[in-house]
């Protein structure tokens, strides 16, 4: 950590604060110091502790300069932290919380990161940074996401394929319903639920519902499949109304007779 390529003690004090609780403070001196402070947080990146690289990439999402891009780019690929990985991917991607969005190659780096990175949540950041600009290079790695078999993948890939080409087809209903039978996190299942309730109505959906209702015993899913069915199948709509209705004439009886 100590060569010529070193920032001063003072600054390398500032980038070790960035992966501590006033990081607000370092943050604020070091985007003082201007492109000084820029190098020091760049040689943070290559830091031992986690935080601190998690902290120095995180520094360059709000005062990130062209001269980020390439160390960004470098951890991303390579960091052995998952954590430090995601930080640098947003840093380089997010437009909203910098002045200028960082120029280089984008969509290479977040096309390598969505097909390879080991960790799932990782690479759905990638994908998130996938939906602009157009690029046959991202319909080409999404295309292939695709075909993969983890579906919250699958799910995320074919949301920004949808915003890169507004004419993609698809299947829809087909990876919202793998979605919805699949053992991913609980608010995936949810909301490829919510996304069934919107979708045309399609046997396959019928089914996939049908099942959950039958088989699951989480309420919140129970209750956003039994709202998806309704939409899906008029007559499980028609026979759950009904079945209202003589409920509301009985208790209204009930009510009657004491
Ligand atoms: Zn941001």
């Amino acid at each position: 950590m100590c060569n010529e390529l070193s920032p001063p003690a003072e600054l390398q004090a500032l980038v070790e604060q960035l992966g501590a609780r006033d990081w607000k403070v370092a943050e604020a001196a070091l985007a003082a110091r201007g492109e000084a402070g820029i190098a020091a947080a760049i040689w943070g990146l290559s830091h031992p502790n986690v935080r601190v690289r998690v902290g120095c990439a995180g520094f360059m999402d709000h005062h990130g300069t062209d001269a980020c891009f390439a160390p960004l780019r470098q951890v991303a690929l390579h960091d052995p932290a998952p954590s430090v990985r995601r930080m640098a991917i947003h840093s380089a991607t997010c437009q909203e919380c910098k002045p200028c969005p960082l120029t280089g190659d984008l969509v290479g780096l977040l096309d390598e990161v969505a097909l390879r990175d080991p960790n799932r949540r990782v690479r759905l950041h990638a994908l998130w940074g996938l939906h602009r600009p157009q690029d046959p290079r991202a319909v080409a790695a999404l295309k292939s996401i695709l075909e993969e078999a983890d579906p919250e993948l699958q799910i995320a890939a074919y949301h920004a394929l949808v915003s890169q080409d507004p004419t993609y087809q698809g299947d829809p209903i087909g990876l919202h319903v793998r979605v919805a039978l699949s053992d991913a996190h609980k608010s995936e299942r949810l909301k490829a639920l919510w996304g069934l309730r919107r979708l045309p109505q399609d046997p396959r959906a019928r089914a996939a519902l049908e099942q959950i209702l039958r088989t699951e015993t989480d309420p919140r899913l129970r209750s956003y499949a039994h709202h998806a069915l309704k939409q899906q199948d008029p007559n499980y709509k028609a026979a759950f109304d009904a079945k209202a209705r003589e409920r509301g004439i009985a208790a209204a009886r009930t009510r009657k007779e004491f």
